[in-house]
């Protein structure tokens, strides 16, 4: 690891995965949110792979995008990347009926429980008892509504269980921002659905904003 990811100094305290695990795999929606989530596990030397399952994401250049940014986090910390389907049918198929379904409603229920669901069927088929996400660091998101499709998925196996850390507290959240500067992360301005992004520009036009013009934000220091 070169200096720029010396972890020496790394303010959060030492995590301890449930049950004395010492291997997590860790389901990741975008860089930005895993940043300070990777930092952490690193630090606290438990062994990370993170799991990229978003077949949510629209359209499929926005999902090249974020999963490149995500791949280049974990070169950079030595991490695992598991690249999963990006099964967009089937996400469609299981939304239907909710498209009109405001964020943090029933369709970011189905949309939670369909990753979770994958992350969790993969931590039971290779060796994974402990399997996290990183959606619940965005303070945009409904943390019980995470957590409670975290434990759903789980709670199909026997022997895997979801760790439900508050990634937020001990500076989580400003530090994520915080590691996505520096890192000059790519800068998402829409949860990742097509709905979330019709719905974000329709607020834009109401609020008389410029629509998402998509790739071209990045965070950066200034
Ligand atoms: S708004 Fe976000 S969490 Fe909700 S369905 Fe769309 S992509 Fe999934």
């Amino acid at each position: 690891m070169d200096n720029k990811y010396s972890l020496d100094n790394f303010s959060r305290p030492n995590l301890e995965l449930p049950k004395k695990n010492s291997k997590l795999l860790l389901h990741s929606c975008c860089a930005p949110c895993a940043g300070e989530i990777m930092e952490a596990v690193a630090a606290s030397d438990i062994e990370t792979t993170v799991y990229f399952y978003n077949p949510n994401i629209h359209p499929v250049e926005e999902y090249e995008i974020r999963k490149d940014e995500n791949k280049r986090f974990c070169d950079a910390l030595g991490f695992k990347f598991i690249d999963a389907d990006y099964d967009k049918e089937n996400w469609f198929e299981r939304i239907k009926g909710l498209e009109n379904e405001p964020e943090r409603g029933e369709r970011c229920t189905k949309c939670f429980d369909m990753r979770f669901e994958r992350s969790a069927l993969y931590a039971s088929e290779n060796d994974y008892a402990v399997y996290a996400t990183t959606l619940g660091i965005s303070r945009w998101k409904d943390m019980k509504q995470i957590n409670d499709s975290g434990h759903r998925a789980a709670g199909r196996y026997d022997h895997v269980c979801y760790w439900d850390f508050n990634w937020r507290k001990q500076g989580g959240s400003s530090r994520m921002i915080e590691i996505s500067k520096r890192e000059e992360f790519y800068q998402q301005e829409y949860c990742g659905c097509v709905y979330s992004l019709r719905d974000t520009n329709k607020w834009r036009r109401e609020n008389n904003r410029p629509r998402i013009k998509r790739g071209i934000k990045y965070y950066n220091i200034s």
